[in-house]
């Protein structure tokens, strides 16, 4: 069983359909789950209507945890990110392997295969069934997947950790056929009008600068999102939009959800965006790319953000 982390990312889904690809084709019997949903951008690909969504059908998934002999989990490494899958699969007798590139990684499996210097979950997959098979696996399915986990987990190798091995990676993929430039239109445009004018109306109305902090916010309540239609997904990019700005090197975005606020963080050079969601916002991630999430209003959460940001941009923000 392959399962992915909640709220789904290119690289959870790729890394976890590469790997089905891979697996299902040396017959192996591979069920595969994710905790909450699949979003919209990218239920195009080969093996996504083959994904459990845990919340969706709990009996189901539940029975395939238990049916399962090996689980491996993808791009995560700390078991809160199974959402409400996280008592079942902890309590599952199955073998437990993760495969992440995140830091911190928790000791909650018998296997950890964890490599931060890595872009992404998808690159490791790629470097880990060409070490099973001795050679690269070829075959365009599999290239596909790999290559949405490494263009999302690099903002198409704008950042994150890529390397000179990613390039030499993505030419083997390029070498089976996919079509590189129509995934990208399948990945980053092929949203609504609505969510073009939700962008318009989160740069031109919502967004805070905060030039004292070399930090720029955007936040958005449900009832914004409502007036534009939103769908899972919609506010994917939002947050990098601000690093854009000259001496920005801070972003967050602030989506209000039912009971909670989500946050996605967003930083340039050494400034540990992961440090402010780990240790104030329940969250984690890497340097420059981190979520959390904080069980307040959007107002407070705001504000609690904003004293936090005082307390400690100084210190944080250390020279390259
Ligand atoms: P995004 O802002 O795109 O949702 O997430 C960016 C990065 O932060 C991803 O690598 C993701 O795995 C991580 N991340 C997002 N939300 C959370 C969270 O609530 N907890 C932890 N530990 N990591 C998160
Ligand atoms: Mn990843």
């Amino acid at each position: 069983m392959l399962i992915s982390h909640i709220n789904p990312d290119g690289d959870a889904i790729g890394s976890q359909l590469a790997l089905w690809h891979y697996l299902s084709g040396t017959g192996k019997n591979v069920t595969m789950m994710t905790p909450n949903y699949l979003q919209e951008f990218l239920k195009w690909m080969e093996g996504s209507d083959q994904v459990n969504v845990f919340i969706r059908n709990r009996s189901k998934c539940r029975s395939l945890i238990s049916a399962a002999d090996l689980i491996v989990m993808l791009d995560f490494n700390h078991s809160n990110r199974l959402g409400e899958a996280e008592k079942h699969v902890l309590a599952s007798d199955a073998k437990k392997v993760v495969i992440d590139h995140h830091t911190d990684p928790e000791a909650f499996t018998d296997l950890l295969i964890s490599d931060p210097s890595v872009c992404s979950t998808a690159e490791m997959v790629y470097r880990i069934v060409t070490y099973m098979d001795g050679s690269p696996f070829r075959n365009s399915k599999f290239a596909e997947a790999v290559y949405v986990g490494i263009i999302t987990d690099t903002g198409k190798f704008d950042h994150g950790s890529y390397s000179g091995d990613t390039f030499r990676i993505v030419a083997d993929l390029l070498d089976t056929g996919i079509d590189r430039s129509s995934i990208n239109d399948l990945i980053y445009n092929n949203f609504s009008a609505e969510r073009m004018k939700l962008m318009g109306y989160a740069l031109n109305e919502k967004m805070v600068i905060l030039s004292e902090y070399q930090t720029a916010y955007i936040s958005l309540s449900a009832d914004e999102l409502k007036s534009y239609s939103h769908i899972k997904g919609d506010t994917e990019g939002f947050v990098n939009m601000p690093l854009s700005i000259k001496g920005i090197i801070f972003s967050v975005l602030f989506i209000e959800k039912e009971g909670f606020v989500k946050m996605s963080l967003r930083s340039k050079g050494n400034f540990p965006s992961n440090e402010i969601a780990s240790r104030f916002f329940n969250g984690g991630g890497h340097l420059n790319a981190s979520g959390g999430e904080f069980y307040d209003t959007l107002e407070n959460t705001i504000n609690y953000f904003l004293r936090i940001l005082g307390e400690n941009f100084a210190v944080l923000n250390k020279p390259v």
